[in-house]
């Protein structure tokens, strides 16, 4: 038979017809270097800011760095100018005001930074056998087993009785100390190794080591408990009583890392969500004359239900929007009306070594861009708020016409299990929204892993819905 160049009508058929979603290093190679870019500071990011507290920390600082101010309700403001809301140092809000008044609709862009991790109890600290501890209450769905053995730092704020505020953060400059949560041999795990894997540590297990030294004196009742109270006391000027007025949080302690030979991976706690939040903070501050007023939000409390008055489903972000309006002199609910929103949150990547929970053909992939997920929850949609055809028309338009490399997913099989994001807050609002996020494997993990060619489609996609 003869060998010929030209191709049969079944495969251009099958070209015209049928669709895949391309390994972007494939179909564009040169974003493997503007993704490495992109993501040198990403990094940065996330191993300066591990909590909501210090992401809204920096996120203000960057805004105040490229000229955003104070939102100030009374003043009225000319496209191009940028604002932002700083909500209880938990959550922000930044606009740029578009050259299209606020009634013909705004462009909202809603992720989160606050992670799982485990929060001190209002009474942390006892002594057990010569060893002083703090003792958690873990912060969002985590699998406690994983939280064993591994070095974590500490992070977050204790108010003195006059009222002088006390920033913590130890246990990530390479100086410092780090803490720890023990976990048994395996010379002796044999009964602990017929626990269940939710059950192998346990809420009250997940106890952290953080001192082992005596007071040098004799007779005194738990003297390793008194050793490290008069460390905190010289270093911080705190005693006992001011963990009442304390927010303290243990993460994994250490930078984020590149994974891989060829570091195309990033390994790193809190990807979920500031592989989202990231992007959306660096597409609102490079939004020079955007069209359509933005309103990028980075809030807190998602991993427990968006609930708190930091939290999506507080009125924070209706009395922001409202205040844009009136400020404005255009109604609010024509504003919504025309409003469309991005629940920028991180789906399951599809796990090789795990493959049977996810559903290969509705699941995304390292390496194939951001990912569009047109309904969350579990089970029969329960907790989603379903993006429209109408909306997820929209948002496709956008990153088709941007060059965007996307791929559409789920978070896993229909009867695996499930999640929630902000989403359906938003919806609450009467605004369109669809969630847009990046793959994430090993979620909820201390140490979590994305590709950067992920991250930078979600960059260029929010870039592109704000133009
Ligand atoms: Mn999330
Ligand atoms: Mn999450």
């Amino acid at each position: 038979m003869e060998t010929t160049n030209e191709k049969t009508k079944g495969q251009l058929l099958q070209e015209q017809l049928t669709w895949e979603f391309p390994s972007i290093a494939q179909a564009a190679p040169e974003r493997v270097e503007a993704a490495q870019s992109f993501c040198e500071p990403y990094k940065a990011f996330l191993s300066e800011a591990k909590t909501e507290r210090e992401c809204v920390t920096k996120a203000e600082a960057m805004l105040k760095e490229a000229g955003y101010t104070v939102f100030d309700p009374s003043k009225a403001y000319a496209p191009g100018d940028k604002v932002y809301l700083n909500n209880r140092g938990k959550s922000i809000i930044a606009s740029t005001f578009g050259t299209r008044p606020l009634n013909e609709g705004i462009r909202l862009n809603a992720a989160h930074i606050d992670a799982p991790r485990l929060d001190l109890k209002p009474t942390p600290l006892y002594e057990q056998n010569d060893i002083a501890y703090f003792k958690t209450h873990y912060y969002g769905g985590i699998r406690k087993y994983q939280w064993a053995t591994i070095p974590l730092s500490l992070h977050g704020v204790i108010y003195k009785k006059n009222g002088e505020a006390v920033t913590i953060n130890i246990g990530e400059d390479p100086s410092d100390p780090v803490f720890y949560i023990s976990d048994l041999l395996p010379h002796l795990s044999g009964r602990q190794n017929q626990r269940t894997l939710a059950e192998g540590i346990k809420g009250e297990e997940l106890n952290i080591i953080i001192g082992s030294l005596p007071y040098p004196e004799k007779d005194l009742k738990n003297p390793v408990k008194l050793m490290v109270l008069s460390i905190l006391n010289e270093k911080y000027g705190i005693t006992e009583a001011d963990f009442y007025r304390a927010e303290l949080e243990a993460v994994a302690a250490g930078p984020a890392r590149d994974v891989g030979f060829d570091r195309s991976l990033i390994a790193s706690g809190a990807h979920d969500d500031r592989v989202c939040a990231y992007p959306a903070l660096r597409a609102e501050l490079d939004s020079v004359s955007p069209t359509y007023t933005t309103v990028t939000i980075l809030t807190d409390k998602e991993e427990i239900g968006s609930v708190g008055n930091t939290g999506l489903n507080s009125d924070y972000v209706r009395h922001y929007l409202e205040y844009l309006a009136e400020n404005s002199g255009v109604p609010y609910k024509e504003m919504i009306a025309h409003a469309i929103c991005l629940s920028s949150d991180v789906s399951a990547a599809f796990d090789p070594t795990f493959p049977d929970v996810y559903e290969a053909g509705n699941s995304c992939y390292l390496g194939k861009g951001c990912v569009l997920t047109k309904y969350t929850g579990s089970r029969g949609k329960g907790g989603a708020s379903d993006a429209s055809a109408e909306t997820m028309a929209k948002v496709i338009a956008i990153m088709e016409d941007a060059g965007v490399y996307w791929q559409a997913g789920e978070l896993g099989k229909v009867d695996e299990g499930g999640g929630g994001t902000v989403a359906q807050y938003v919806a609450g609002l009467n605004i369109d929204v669809v969630d847009l996020g990046v793959p994430v494997m090993s979620m909820h993990a201390p140490m979590e892993i994305i590709s950067k060619l992920d991250v930078y489609e979600a960059y260029q996609a929010f870039l592109a819905f704000y133009k």
